[in-house]
């Protein structure tokens, strides 16, 4: 053996061999993608332009099939053709409230679906995405939370349902078209199925990509991740993806949030506040959004609100008031209008935007807490027949 043969960290820590079958290239960070064409063959002069060649044509022109990569050997985009994909996840329905919402039911290896819904607005589009099946936290007002977590999605699952969306909304571009500044899908937000961060290197690759200046390109202002408190990966969300940040607070005592949001019983009130201090430093971005769902009689008291206000002091806050979207068997009433509007003037009057969020597409159960619910019904039910029949 040659002892002088050099053997370098970074030789070390790429696969000598791609995995069996066709590798998707949808969710790769550039490293990655890097890597995986070296591996493939290309000589690792060329890998960093190769890169940036496949980089656009997918995350900007949204073109799937390698033929079409003109820019690109054809005996390379054989080659690509050969031991790559571009691939999606795969829209099983389609449903398009009467308020224009769009909700997506998307199926994903292992046959697992997630939904994801699009919010036209007048000024700007808004897509809710999910980063897991079910989830690991039980939040008692929340239909996801009574479903168990099935599995994170991958970063090309999550980027996957941004590409989606803009396939459905025919919003890639075409070249030598003026280029259009309004744009149908301008804001992403975190808040379908799932905690992100608890799927953090998939939601921070997917985040990425979205974010890459020479692809999808939105601004990390236009991203907001909601979380429900975890509060060790609050500062690694300021530092590795820097978007905005909202948090699932819903309530002004520790007694009543243990039951609402149980994750606070493992970080509570106090030290959820100590990380969200510091968030909008660490990121560089404006405000926090702390999100409110108003609970008949549980939590939207005017002494609620006003021990809202001391909690936040210090913090550049939004209060997102989220009246509640009930589904079957909720064990929680939604405010009445007249509750909520009180609650978010001692809000308002207290220096705070206090919006509240209208409610969308709830005649598709595409609202806020309300996903995955008829599919996972029905599937439910069968379990208990068949539990019942001992099948
Ligand atoms: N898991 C993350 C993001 C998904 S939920 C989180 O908890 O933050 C997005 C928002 O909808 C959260 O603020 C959540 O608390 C809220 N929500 C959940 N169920 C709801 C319901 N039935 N009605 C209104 N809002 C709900
Ligand atoms: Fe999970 Fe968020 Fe629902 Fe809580 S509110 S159960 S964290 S999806």
């Amino acid at each position: 053996m040659n002892a002088k043969a050099p053997i370098t960290q970074d030789v070390l820590t790429i696969p000598r061999k791609l995995p069996e079958g066709p590798v998707n290239l949808v969710g790769m960070t550039r490293d990655a993608m890097r890597d995986a064409l070296m591996v493939a063959g290309t000589p690792e002069k060329q890998a960093k332009m190769r890169v940036g060649q496949i980089w656009q044509w997918i995350y900007h022109w949204g073109v799937r099939d390698f033929a079409d990569m003109t820019n690109l050997a054809k005996d390379y985009r054989a080659m690509l053709a050969e031991k790559f994909v571009v691939s999606l996840p795969e829209v099983v329905t389609r449903q398009v409230s009467d308020d224009g919402t769009r909700k997506y039911l998307v199926r994903i290896a292992g046959g697992h679906e997630v939904e994801v819904v699009y919010i036209p607005e007048t000024d700007r589009g808004t897509l809710c995405i999910s980063s897991q099946v079910g989830c690991t936290l039980t939040c008692s007002f929340c239909h996801t939370g009574t479903q168990k977590l099935v599995r994170n999605l991958t970063a090309g699952e999550i980027i996957g349902q941004v590409m989606l969306a803009r396939d459905d909304l025919g919003e890639w571009p075409v070249p030598g078209a003026r280029k259009d500044e309004t744009r149908l899908l301008s804001n992403i937000v975190l808040m379908g199925m799932g905690e992100p961060l608890y799927n953090f290197e998939n939601v921070r690759d997917a985040m990425k990509i979205a974010m890459d200046p020479h692809g999808i390109q939105l601004s990390r202002r236009r991203i907001t991740l909601s979380t429900s408190g975890v509060v060790p990966e609050i500062a690694r969300t300021a530092e590795e993806i820097g978007c905005q940040l909202a948090v699932s607070f819903h309530a002004t005592t520790d007694e009543v949030r243990d039951k609402l949001v149980p994750i606070n019983k493992r970080w509570p009130i106090a030290d959820l506040l100590d990380a969200l201090r510091t968030y909008p430093k660490v990121s560089n971005s404006e405000r926090i959004t702390f999100e409110y769902v108003m609970l008949d009689g549980v939590n939207d008291s005017d002494a609620d609100a006003r021990r809202l206000i001391k909690l936040i002091d210090g913090i550049p806050a939004k209060i997102n008031l989220i009246p509640f979207n009930e589904w079957p068997g909720a064990p929680y009433k939604r405010s009445s209008n007249n509750r909520i509007r009180a609650f978010a003037d001692i809000i308002y009057k207290a220096g705070y935007a206090s919006p509240i969020r209208t409610p969308r597409g709830e005649d598709i159960m595409a609202a806020c807490g309300q996903l995955k619910s008829a599919t996972e019904r029905a599937r439910k039910s069968r379990a208990e027949i068949a539990a019942e029949t001992g099948l």
